[in-house]
C-alpha cells in the first residue's frame, strides 16, 4: 500500500472533564475510567510532531478545553507552528480576560455549542443552567472580533425549533451554523430511542433550512446533514480511515476516528510511547481499515467502494458486533433491518408520547462508571 498523505486535521481532546452533561455527548461512555491527561510539554510535543507530518488544522476540544489552564500556552505554541487553530467549546469559562489572552496567543476561530434556542430545552439537554451564560459568551466572542461557528446537535426534541435556532444564530452574528444531526455513538447511542427523530421531522427541518438559505445567502452559511440512519448509503468514515484525521485523546491515545476508542481488538497506540509519524504511518490501528483492501463482500465487488469505503467502522460495530462488517446503513447489507428497527422504535417512543425526562441517560461520572461496568469491557457494547 502507498504511504498515507499527511494527517491534515489534528483533533486534540485536551480533557474529558466538562461542566455539562449532554445526553448526546460523543465522548466515550467509559470516559470516567480514562482520567489521565497529557501535560503541557507533552501536548506541545504532539503539536510539533503533527505539524512536521503536515497537519494544518488543529481542533482544541474535549470535554471542555477551557478547563485546561494551559490552553493559552498551547494555542500560542500551535499558532507559532503555523496551525489554523479552532477552539471547540460549550462557552463555559470563556471570560473577557480569557478571550483577550487567546487573541494574543493567536487563536483563529471559535465554535460555540448550544443545545437549543429555548432556555428550557438547552438547560434540560445539558442538565445545567447555562443558556443565559452561553448567550453572553456569544456576544463576547463577537465583541472580540472572532469569526464564530454556532453548533447545535439536532434530534427529535429540537428539530421542530430549527427556524428559531437559525434566527438565534443570525441574531448573534454567527458566520456559520452547524446543524449537526445526532450521530449515534457514545452517549447518543445510549439514548438512541429517546433522541431518534422521525422522517417527517427531518423533511420539515430540511425545508426550513433551505428556505433560510435562499433568503439569507452568505450572511450565515448553514450546514445540515441528514443522519446516517435515514440514508440508503453510508458515509465515507472520516473521509477514509487514516487519510485525513488524527485524534489524540486526553491520555495520549491516538484515534483514527474520535469514536474508535470503543472498538474491541484495535490496539490503539499512545503518543507517550510511540512517535506520531510511526503511529500515523505504521500502527495497526491506523492501517487496519485504511483504503479498501480489507473490505468484506458485497462491498469488495461494489462500484461504490471508492465513495464510501464500506461506511463507518463504529456504526458497523455498534449495530452488528463486528467492526470489520459493512456498515448496516447500506441497504445492500443483510443487517440493514437493524437500522430500520431503531428508527421504528424511535417513532414508537414518540408516538407513545414518552416524556423527555424518561429514558435519557445523562453524561456524568457516575453514569459512565455504571454503564462501563455493566458493559463488562470498558464501555464496549454493541446491539448484537
Ligand atoms: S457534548 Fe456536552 S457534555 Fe460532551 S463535551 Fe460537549 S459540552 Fe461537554
Ligand atoms: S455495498 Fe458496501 S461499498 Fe457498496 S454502497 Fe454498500 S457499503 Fe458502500
Amino acid at each position: 500500500m502507498a504511504p498515507p498523505g499527511p494527517p491534515l486535521w489534528l483533533l486534540a481532546e485536551l480533557t474529558y472533564r466538562c461542566p455539562l452533561h449532554c445526553a448526546f455527548c460523543s465522548n466515550p461512555v467509559d470516559y470516567a475510567r480514562h482520567d489521565a491527561e497529557l501535560d503541557t510539554a507533552q501536548w506541545r510535543d504532539v503539536f510539533t510532531q503533527a505539524r512536521a507530518l503536515g497537519a494544518v488544522q488543529l481542533g482544541l476540544s474535549g470535554g471542555e478545553p477551557l478547563l485546561r489552564k494551559d490552553l493559552e500556552t498551547l494555542v500560542g505554541h500551535a499558532h507559532g507552528l503555523g496551525f489554523y487553530t479552532n477552539l471547540i467549546t460549550s462557552g463555559i469559562g470563556l471570560t473577557d480576560a480569557r478571550l483577550a489572552a487567546l487573541r494574543v496567543a493567536g487563536l483563529d476561530h471559535i465554535q460555540l455549542s448550544f443545545q437549543d434556542s429555548t432556555r428550557e430545552l438547552n438547560d434540560f439537554l445539558s442538565s445545567t443552567r447555562t443558556f443565559d451564560l452561553k448567550q453572553r459568551v456569544a456576544r463576547l466572542i463577537k465583541a472580540h472580533g472572532y469569526p464564530m461557528v454556532m453548533n447545535c446537535v439536532l434530534h427529535r426534541h429540537n428539530l421542530p425549533h430549527v427556524g428559531a435556532i437559525i434566527e438565534m444564530a443570525l441574531e448573534m452574528g454567527a458566520e456559520y451554523l452547524e446543524l449537526a444531526n445526532t450521530q449515534y455513538y457514545g452517549w447518543a447511542w445510549e439514548n438512541r430511542q429517546a433522541l431518534m427523530p422521525t422522517h417527517e421531522q427531518l423533511r420539515e427541518a430540511e425545508a426550513v433550512v433551505n428556505a433560510y438559505r435562499a433568503r439569507i445567502g452568505n450572511r450565515c452559511k448553514i450546514l445540515f446533514v441528514v443522519p446516517d440512519y435515514f440514508e440508503q448509503r453510508p458515509k465515507k468514515c472520516m473521509n477514509g480511515w487514516g487519510t485525513t484525521f488524527l485524534g489524540v485523546a486526553p491520555d495520549g491515545v491516538a484515534l483514527p476516528c474520535h469514536a474508535a476508542r470503543m472498538l474491541p481488538g484495535l490496539d490503539l497506540p499512545n503518543v507517550t510511547t510511540r512517535s506520531l509519524r510511526e503511529i500515523w504511518r505504521d500502527s495497526d490501528a491506523f492501517q487496519r481499515f485504511r483504503g479498501t483492501h480489507w473490505l468484506p463482500q458485497p462491498c469488495r465487488s461494489c462500484d461504490s467502494q471508492a465513495q464510501d469505503h464500506g461506511g463507518c467502522r463504529c456504526q458497523a460495530f455498534l449495530l452488528t458486533g463486528d467492526a470489520a462488517a459493512m456498515d448496516p446503513v447500506c441497504d445492500r447489507s443483510g443487517e440493514h433491518g437493524k437500522v430500520m428497527e431503531i428508527v421504528l422504535q424511535g417513532r414508537l417512543a414518540e408516538a407513545q408520547a414518552r416524556t423527555r425526562e424518561h429514558g435519557m441517560v445523562f453524561r456524568s461520572d457516575g453514569n459512565s462508571l455504571r454503564l462501563s461496568s455493566e458493559a463488562g469491557c470498558a464501555g464496549r457494547k454493541s446491539a448484537k
